[in-house]
């Protein structure tokens, strides 16, 4: 039961006066001021590759800057470069039994730049027949290594059409690797007696930038993370004239929360361990940004991540309420909850254990290594109709409560930044 902070209690010296009257000072008017320019619509929808989260990023980077943090270690500036390959489907053709293929009715899963088959028995052979079930073949290919050309009936067009479609988006991978490839032909022909096929791609080097800051600590190599993900999902389809997804919740309220405890810990004094604040970029693409993160440090001196993710509407645990995601898999939970105890605030454990929170945001890669490494949130993920819609927009968010959260993860993790706490490790063969 959640108690108010009392007299009596301050008296006692329960609570530390100074750290309570501490995080008022994070100002409302500050967190609106930060998640407006983030989520306005001339960052258009900061989606990786765009000017809009170029634009972000040189925000985010003049806070820093005007905050006082240093690089993050090994860096020269608040901007961690990296390069990802980016794959888009281009020319192809086929013959079949000496019949030319529609490129139409013709799609390949492949991180090569030009495959070129020619019948030589080197490739197998799959069919996925009219009575066969295509979802099961297509979890036996995904586990194959091997080269593969697979020949579906026509009788699966539909589900034929929409991996079509979704392979037609193309594809980023941090390196171009030398896996195999499958290339699928929608034919009523089932047999392979003589094939030739030619598949190409536009494979471009891209640049990534994570933004990310320091306040170093007493202890140099005990460092603990506070992140949250700048990019979001750009422009999407119009509704009501309205075709930028702003990203407010997702994630420019992480974000904004980031950047707030920065300022709020570079004017404590020293802290004991050093801090790293990130804008992680390209979450919404699968996590480039984490990745890129995590392999620049040594997972065991990072003593704690905490992620932000969507904390500007009340939790269905009402207002001044947070979760944690991956509650169970370390302690940090239980030691933020003991820091809040007597306060207005709370956080519970994930309430949506079906939704996969824990992987579905950049704690998932530092946890793989086994970091205690969780996201804070507060969203109503089964009930949000905003989520990844042109809908998520300032407009939406509670300021008060997104100012109190912010509070609450500046008092919770007072423990682990000052070395009082630290949270058990994540048992990594736990996390797929
Ligand atoms: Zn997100």
């Amino acid at each position: 039961m959640k108690l108010k902070i009392t007299a009596l209690a301050l008296a006692c010296g329960l609570y530390s006066a100074a750290s309570a009257q501490d995080v008022n000072t994070i100002s409302q008017a500050e967190v609106t001021r930060i998640v407006s320019t983030l989520s306005a619509d001339d960052m258009q929808g900061r989606a990786s590759f765009t000017p809009g989260i170029e634009k972000a990023a040189k925000f985010i980077q003049a806070e820093f800057q005007r905050i006082g943090l240093q690089p993050l270690p090994g860096e020269q500036s608040y901007l961690q470069n990296f390069s990802v390959y980016r794959i888009t489907p281009d020319e192809k053709e086929a013959k079949l039994n000496g019949k030319k293929i529609n490129p139409e009715s013709m799609f390949a899963i492949t991180e090569k730049e030009e495959v070129e088959w020619k019948h030589k028995g080197k490739q197998k052979v799959v069919t996925i027949g009219e009575n066969d079930d295509f979802r099961t073949v297509m979890r036996d290919l995904n586990s194959s290594t091997e080269d593969v050309l697979v020949l579906v009936h026509p009788k699966h067009q539909e589900i034929f059409s929409r991996y079509q479609h979704y392979m037609g988006r193309g594809s980023v991978k941090q390196q171009l690797g030398e896996n195999s490839s499958k290339v699928f032909i929608l034919t009523d022909q089932l047999q392979a007696k003589k094939y030739k096929l030619e598949v190409e791609n536009k494979v471009e080097q891209l640049q990534l930038t994570n933004v990310g800051g320091m306040i170093e600590g007493k202890r140099k190599d005990e460092f603990v993370v506070f992140s949250g993900h700048y990019d979001h999902i750009g422009i999407q389809p119009a509704i009501d004239g309205d075709s930028i997804a702003n990203g407010a919740d997702d994630d420019a309220a992480g974000t904004t929360a980031m950047m707030l405890l920065a300022d709020y810990y570079k004017k404590q004094q020293q802290p004991e361990r050093t801090i790293l604040f990130v804008a992680f970029t390209a979450e919404e693409m699968g996590g480039f940004g984490s990745k890129y993160f995590s392999e620049q440090l040594n997972p065991d001196q990072i003593v704690a991540m905490f992620n932000i993710e969507m904390v500007g509407k009340p939790s269905k645990f009402g207002p001044n309420s947070a979760y944690l995601t991956g509650f169970e898999r370390s302690d940090l939970g239980p030691l933020m909850q003991k820091r809040l105890e007597g306060t207005t605030y709370s956080i519970h454990p994930d309430p949506y254990p079906e939704q996969n929170l824990f992987y579905r945001s950049d704690n998932a890669t530092l946890a793989r290594l086994g970091v205690p490494a969780h996201t804070i949130s507060s969203v109503q993920i089964d009930q949000d109709k905003t989520y990844h819609t042109v809908h998520d927009e300032i407009s939406q968010l509670n300021m008060e409560h997104l100012t109190n959260m912010i509070r609450a993860i500046a008092l919770a993790s007072e423990g682990v930044v000052n070395g009082e706490d630290t949270p058990t490790r994540v048992d990594k063969t736990q996390v797929r």
